[in-house]
């Protein structure tokens, strides 16, 4: 049976999960960062303060806010710092203690129990490799791109890292985000669009925990269809689609010079592990699928 990887029915909503304001090493106050976003067109914004939650009742938005954090514990095996994790849907009067001194482990598993869903962050730029990384059990997703490590070093990108995780077996989802912590320059680099029944919060966390979404610098993903024996993907006008799987498995899907693609398909029977979509536009920004798991060969 052939299926969408995004919901049937539903609104195509754009957020950021990843950003910090004056209530920790940010530029801007809160209420400067959300009216930011919101004059940008974004539908929901998480303020992710390091090791600070926030009450999303307390401002006046159209979009919908998230409640969450970056939180920092020790890396025991890393000689570069310690860990640098988010949790989305996080309540502001989250109670579990939380500082360096618990293990990350202890950390991941007391947010996921209240219901958050986590992010290990810019893992290219922390010096963070698959061996260090899926020492973690329970995390729910990968940044693939973090908009502020690319312009301040060019380490944004964590795509490789991210794909020798899915090898191993490991299932993560794949998100793009700004952590901005300075002004509108630093902001709108990278997104998620998430397919939601509607804007509210518990909408949006369903429609991510789904994997209805994916994660971009430019490009859009319009559709992705799946039935085990093909794959097809809808997008904005790309110059190359490529369809990834375990190692040298996949293809890539060129467009004729001076001109665009908007789809293309792989009969998939030689995909092992999982299957993922990446797009790339004309000026080399990208967009990720979510992988789909599939039985090894
Ligand atoms: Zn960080
Ligand atoms: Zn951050």
């Amino acid at each position: 049976m052939t299926q969408s990887q995004f919901l049937e029915q539903g609104v195509w909503l754009r957020g950021n999960t990843h950003t910090h304001t004056t209530r920790s090493d940010g530029k801007v106050t809160i209420e400067e960062r959300i009216a930011m976003y919101e004059k940008g067109g974004y539908d929901f914004l998480a303020i992710t303060d390091h090791n600070k939650t926030y009450d999303p009742k307390n401002y006046d938005t159209k979009m919908t806010l998230i409640g969450a954090i970056e939180f920092h514990p020790q890396n025991p095996v890393s000689t570069s710092g310690d860990w640098h994790f988010i949790a989305l849907n996080v309540p502001h009067d989250f109670e579990e203690p939380l500082n360096t001194e618990i293990s990350a482990q202890v950390l991941v598993n007391r947010f996921k129990k209240n219901g958050a869903y986590v992010i290990v962050c810019h893992p290219y730029w922390c010096g963070f490799d698959k061996k260090e990384i899926e020492l973690i059990k329970n995390a729910d997703a990968l940044e693939v791109y973090n908009h502020v490590c690319e312009q301040a070093i060019g380490k944004g990108d964590s795509t490789n890292i991210y794909d020798s995780l899915l090898q191993a077996e490991h299932q993560y989802g794949a998100i793009s985000c700004d952590d901005s912590h300075g002004g509108e320059e630093a902001c709108f680099g990278g997104w998620i669009n998430v397919k939601a029944k509607d804007n509210s919060v518990d909408s949006i966390m369903d429609a991510i925990k789904n994997g209805s979404f994916y994660a971009s610098t430019g490009p859009s993903i319009h559709d992705i269809r799946y039935d085990g024996e093909s794959i097809e993907v809808d997008c904005s006008e790309v110059r190359s689609i490529n369809f990834m799987s375990r190692a040298q498995k996949g293809t890539q899907i060129r467009a004729d010079k001076g001109s665009s693609l908007t789809t293309a398909t792989w009969e998939c029977k030689s995909a092992s592990t999982y299957i993922r979509v990446q797009i790339e536009d004309h000026e080399g920004r990208k967009a990720w699928s979510q992988p789909i798991y599939c039985p090894n060969e």
